[in-house]
Order: structure tokens, then sequence, then C-alpha cells
């Protein structure tokens, strides 16, 4: 059984940067519908058993067609807004320290520099999709972005994501509209980046 990552805040505890009702609805109905189909999609590939990240870097071993389909989607879906809840927090913004901060410098020049690169793939990413940070097997930092519920793992590169914008219009739309820009400009206010570190140092271990 695939488990949908618990919010340690309340939905309104992000205001008034993302909404309360588009926290609510981004949580308890798209993600826990993800979660619900990805979950029905593994009985019956029989894989439910397995870790997500393995089952994602190896869906061509699916032999069923809607099901790898159903797998990819949903086991994207589930996995995505996992990585995406859990790097959002109240009283969060502001720039990474320590190991990844120097990590950041080392490979975009700054802080700054690297907001402006991740920013910039968000926002271009055509229809639905994210924006990705993620760590290579030798430690270094790339980015990259996706569509629809793909990701680094489902794309068949060996990195690890530790941070993701989700530029789906369901995570922005009810308060930014259009501005999609807006919206990923301001989500940097609510990035925990205590909790990408955590993740950095994980994946580098
Ligand atoms: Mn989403």
């Amino acid at each position: 059984m695939f488990e949908q990552y618990k919010l340690p805040f309340a939905y309104d505890a992000l205001e008034p940067v993302i909404d309360a009702l588009t926290m609510e609805t981004h949580h308890s109905k798209h993600h826990a519908t993800y979660t619900k189909a990805f979950n029905e999609a593994a009985q019956k590939a029989g894989v439910e058993n397995m870790d997500v990240v393995e089952l994602l870097a190896s869906l061509d071993k699916i032999a069923d067609e809607s099901l790898r389909k159903a797998l990819r989607n949903n086991g994207g879906g589930f996995y995505n807004h996992n990585l995406y809840f859990s790097v959002m927090g109240p009283n969060a913004g502001g720039e990474p320290t320590g190991v990844l901060a120097q990590k950041i410098n080392e490979t975009f020049g700054s802080f700054e520099a690297f907001k402006e690169k991740i920013s910039g793939l968000a926002v271009s990413q055509f229809g639905s999709g994210w924006a990705w940070l993620s760590v290579k097997k030798d430690g270094t930092l790339v980015l990259s972005q996706s569509a629809n519920q793909d990701n680094p793992i489902s794309l068949g590169t060996d990195d690890k994501p530790i941070f993701c914008i989700d530029v789906w219009e369901h995570a922005y739309y009810l308060k930014f509209k259009n501005l999609r820009a807006s919206y990923v400009a301001d989500f940097f206010k609510v990035v925990d980046w205590s909790k990408v570190a955590a993740l950095y140092e994980a994946a580098t271990r």
C-alpha cells in the first residue's frame, strides 16, 4: 500500500501565499486520487510491494500497456506530489544553508541564479508538468522539466529528485489564474529549504 504524504500543517497554513482552498483541493482531491489509482494499478500489476522509485525506474518491465501507462501517470502523480508537499511549509522561504547552499553556489553561481533557472523551466514547461532539482550519481546538481506526471526517474535518468515545482494549473489557478510566473515566484516563499537539504544529504550519503 502506497501512503500519501500527510501534511504536517493545516491547509490554511501557507496563506496568503498559497490559499487554503488550493491546498485542500490539491492534497485531498488531486493527490488523493493519484494515490488511489496508483494503488489500484499496482495491485493489478502485482507490484504493490515494490519501492516507488524502483517501480518508476523499471516501468518497461510492465508488459501490459494500459497498466504501464496507469502506473507511469498515477505512480508519477503519487511520487511527485509526495515530494512537492514535503518541501513546503509555513514560516519558510529564504535560502538554503550548509552543504546544499554550497553546492547550489558551485553549480549555478548563486542562489538567485539557481532560482532564475528553475523558474524559467517551470514557466516555460508547455502545458501541465513539473520543474526539478535533482542530484546526479556523482553528487552534482541538475535541473530539468517534465510533462504530465513524468519525473527524472520515470524518464529513465539516474538522477534523484530533491525539489520540484508543480506547474499543473490545479496548483495555482484558483488564486493566480493564468499567471503561472507569479505563482512560481511566490512558491519560493513557502519552500522549506531544510527539507530539501535533508533530501540532498540522503541522496549523497
Ligand atoms: Mn499537482
